[in-house]
């Protein structure tokens, strides 16, 4: 197996994998970086693939079926895991007569142990904890990553601390993060403000970090992609399309393709488009204006998993935009609500910031985007995360409150419930029986 390091992104600075450090001396990001050696690509593939039917607990796993490409422990033994990743590619025929594209395929990240796409890396990030001796992991959450991290680390034995922005996260995140066992505080502020925090309480020697700057989180969600590849039979995608928020996920997913390039594994790679909310678009902004550095945002958006102003990975995505030759996009409120309902249609649920993709999709079709390419769109949340979303939006009573003013998204294809007294005989008449 290879050596593996941390490495600032700019710089190329290197300190050793087993230093609890969250920047370079000079506050670059840090990647984790391997000397692979040559590998034998295509023994590796069937590997992979065969491992898929074993009994083995981290062959079972759809992150560490791949540990070849993940290489930074230092003893298996130390993997914490619940059997994450393994998630399907559905084809949506009525999500691509939607969005105007031929060939549109989603692969659902909602199916996770927890119900998001944050397990994939937890599960990397967590076993580095334990390898370290952590106690205490701490984060700061639009709700998922709480609600994964408190399932990870209770599962290792270490004391879980979320930060979130009180009455900003979805109902069901909050439920997750409590019966998981963390230890949950609740501030006054937003995300950015709970992420300040965070860092500050990193500093403590028994704390460790388990956000997105953590680089092993990204190692985790690597294998998305892997996986993904691996259901396609290697053949890779035109483009790939996935919600960004703090930018980690958009960055592990470049981070695959160039790793995989580079060793083999694929020739071509596909363009990354990240989608963000029209209220919490500061990468969007940036890219479209060429500029050279991120300015923060205000967030506002009803899809919470994005809900940040001040991503922290900004580098990094922009490095893939470029890599692969990708692009940044932005959808409404409304697009993003009727988006999730065509999801719906289609037999899959998800959440708000996952429907982001099919929104940008419609709106790039012929413009932007080619009608013909083969896009996989990636579902990073499960539906019944924000049931509360759901139910308004086809309720038709939908809002979205800024700086004191409610707007309602009108919804185009609401489904509202029909009240009804106990009675068959109406309930057919109503129906049309
Ligand atoms: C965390 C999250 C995102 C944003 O991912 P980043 O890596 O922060 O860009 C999008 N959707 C869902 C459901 C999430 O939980």
């Amino acid at each position: 197996m290879g050596k593996a390091f941390l490495r600032a992104i700019e710089s190329g600075k290197t300190y050793s994998i087993d230093e609890k450090r969250f920047e370079s001396d000079s506050g670059e990001l840090l990647e984790v970086a391997y000397e692979f050696g040559s590998m034998d690509t295509k023994a590796l593939k069937e590997k992979f693939a065969q491992r898929g039917s074993s009994q083995n607990p981290l062959d079972k796993s759809g992150v560490w079926r791949f540990r070849e490409l993940i290489p930074f422990m230092r003893s298996e033994t130390n993997v914490v895991s619940l059997s994450e990743g393994n998630t399907p590619i559905y084809s949506a025929p009525k999500s691509a007569s939607y969005a105007g594209v031929k060939k549109l395929s989603f692969k659902h990240q909602g199916l996770n142990p927890t119900g998001s796409f944050k397990d994939n890396g937890m599960t990397a990030a967590v076993s580095k904890a334990k390898e370290l001796g952590s106690k205490t992991v701490v984060c700061a959450s639009t709700g998922n990553t709480s609600a994964s991290m408190a399932a990870y680390a209770s599962r290792a034995g270490m004391n879980a601390l979320v930060i979130i922005p009180s009455g900003q996260i979805a109902m069901g995140k909050l439920a997750q993060a409590l019966d998981y066992g963390a230890k949950t505080i609740q501030i006054d502020g937003d995300f950015d403000d709970a992420m300040r925090i965070v860092q500050e309480l990193a500093e403590e020697k028994s704390v460790y970090l388990l956000n997105s700057i953590n680089p092993f989180r990204l190692e985790g969600q690597k294998t998305i992609m892997i996986e993904m590849l691996c259901q396609r039979n290697w053949k890779v995608p035109d483009r790939v399309v996935v919600p960004g928020g703090n930018l980690g996920n958009s960055s592990s997913f470049g981070k695959a393709f160039k790793e995989l390039r580079e060793l083999g594994f694929i020739e071509t790679i596909p363009k990354i488009t990240i989608v963000q909310a029209e209220g919490a678009a500061p990468l969007y902004n940036m890219w479209k204006n060429k500029s050279k550095k991120l300015e923060p945002v205000k967030a506002h958006t009803l899809a919470t998993a994005i809900k940040i102003g001040n991503p922290v990975s900004w580098q990094k995505a922009m490095n893939v935009l470029e890599y692969t030759k990708g692009s940044a996009a932005v959808v409404s409120e409304k697009e993003i609500a009727d988006a999730k309902a065509i999801i719906g249609s289609d037999g899959i649920g998800c959440e708000p910031a996952s429907a982001t993709t099919l929104a940008a999709i419609k709106n790039l079709a012929g413009n932007g985007i080619d009608e013909g390419e083969d896009i996989v769109a990636i579902l990073t949340g499960n539906s019944l995360k924000d049931p509360q979303y759901t139910v308004d939006y086809h309720s038709d009573s939908l809002f979205e409150e800024f700086e004191g003013k409610k707007k309602k998204i009108s919804a185009a294809y609401a489904n509202k419930p029909i009240q009804l007294p106990a009675d068959a005989k109406k309930i057919k008449h109503e129906v049309g029986l």
